[in-house]
């Protein structure tokens, strides 16, 4: 490859910016859109040729697409991976990771509070096929431990989690999933590459949503699965290739652009989610604040060695509970009241009546989820904007 494609002495921005595109004869600056389904061969006897796999290059857009590659290659290089395989969604890079790597009778151990259509598919799908999964609390190593059987493959971690933003330490999990012949599977959607390399910890396999954070303005679904060449780029790339949950070119290229800004829009979310955090914190209708960048968190020291910062996720509880916080969100007018994260705007939700509804009062509880409990994913406008809304709404009730 020419140094203008791939470069491992690049630092992480200019990897985000310049890893993967291969420029066409057109001589194109920008990284072009292959809107194409398949690909022509010159013979009959090429065509075969490419179908055996004895000459490299194009076939159909299910196997391969340049933009598409050109945007696995870049996340490869930003997380440190051999292979990276790009999926329709964070949700087909999970099933097809599954897929990929498990048979029935296998056991996943994943930490407790994760993303709720991840639960679903671990409960109610993969449990059909019978591939089993049981949950440890992510910030207690040796309740992990104790819950490993021998039919565990996988242990699968989001950290920080969602909504209380729990850390989990990933080299200490990295070190019991190889102990006890497992891999360790991390969600890093939270922090993406620019906060947090889970690989360079230890973990084996990174997953992505796109479209969170990696395109960053609430445009497009996608996902990703990086990792090794011998699972991600052959078991999970398979699946996907006969599976079909494969990215579009388009959405490709939307990731591809928003890469390119991703550490410096990180750093901003984060610094505008810590003042958020701060000024919460003193608040007298607040009774607590969860961001791993408080010094009240309980992870505190061990986030700030594991992350670069700590992110856009914050969550608070307001006295009240559930009618304080409705009416608080209620009186919201420049905050979006949405179930996406990692947008230049910011969101806010209501846990306990809408991600986390699905929950008896007693799943709550233990998971952490009160009533009173709002999550905001910091966006992008200035920060005296937001804490101007939060204040007026925080007045209104
Ligand atoms: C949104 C999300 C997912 C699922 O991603 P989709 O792109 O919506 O399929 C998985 N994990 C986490 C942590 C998420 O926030």
């Amino acid at each position: 490859m020419k140094k203008e494609e791939q470069n491992n002495e690049w630092g992480l921005a200019t990897q985000a910016i310049r890893t993967g595109h291969r420029r066409t004869a057109e001589g194109e600056h920008s990284e072009p859109i292959f809107a194409t389904s398949s690909y022509i061969f010159g013979s009959a006897a090429e065509a075969a040729a490419r179908f055996a796999g004895d000459s490299p290059g194009n076939i159909y857009s299910r196997f391969t697409n340049p933009t598409v590659e050109c945007f696995e290659q870049r996340l490869a290089a930003m997380e440190g991976g051999e292979a990276c395989v790009a999926t329709a969604s964070g949700m087909s890079a999970i099933l097809a990771t599954c897929i990929g790597l498990l048979k029935a009778g296998d056991h996943i151990l994943s930490s407790r509070s994760i993303f709720g259509s991840t639960t679903i598919l671990f409960n109610k799908y993969l449990s059909r096929f019978g591939i089993a999964t049981s949950y440890a609390p992510s910030g207690e190593p040796e309740a992990w431990k104790r819950a490993i059987r021998p039919e565990t493959r996988l242990l699968f971690l989001e950290t920080p989690s969602n909504p209380l933003t729990e850390v989990a330490d990933i080299r200490a999990l990295s070190d019991l999933a190889h102990e006890n012949g497992c891999l360790l599977v991390v969600d890093n959607c939270f922090c993406t590459p620019a906060l947090q390399l889970p690989l360079a910890l230890g973990a084996d396999i990174v997953i992505h949503s796109a479209t969170k954070y990696l395109d960053g303005q609430g445009r497009c679904l996608g996902g990703a699965v990086v990792g090794p060449a011998d699972t991600v780029g052959e078991e999970i790339y398979g699946v996907l290739r006969t599976g079909g949950a494969t990215m579009s070119p388009f959405n490709a290229w939307v990731f591809l652009k928003g890469l390119e800004t991703l550490q410096l829009r990180m750093q901003a979310h984060s610094d505008n989610a810590l003042a958020l955090a701060r000024w919460l914190e003193i608040l007298p209708a607040v009774e607590r604040v969860h961001y791993p960048g408080l010094m009240s968190h309980p992870q505190y020291r061990l986030a700030a060695r594991q992350q670069k910062a700590a992110g856009g996720i914050c969550s608070f509880e307001v006295k009240g509970g559930q009618k304080a916080a409705w009416k608080l969100i209620d009186s919201l007018e420049l905050l979006s009241i949405t179930a996406n994260l990692g947008d230049t705007k910011t969101t806010v939700t209501h846990p306990s009546s809408t991600t986390h509804g699905r929950l008896t009062h007693e799943e709550k509880a233990a998971a952490g989820i009160s009533d009173g409990l709002i999550r905001i994913a910091v966006g992008l406008e200035d920060f005296t904007d937001i804490r101007a809304d939060l204040a007026q709404a925080f007045d209104a009730i």
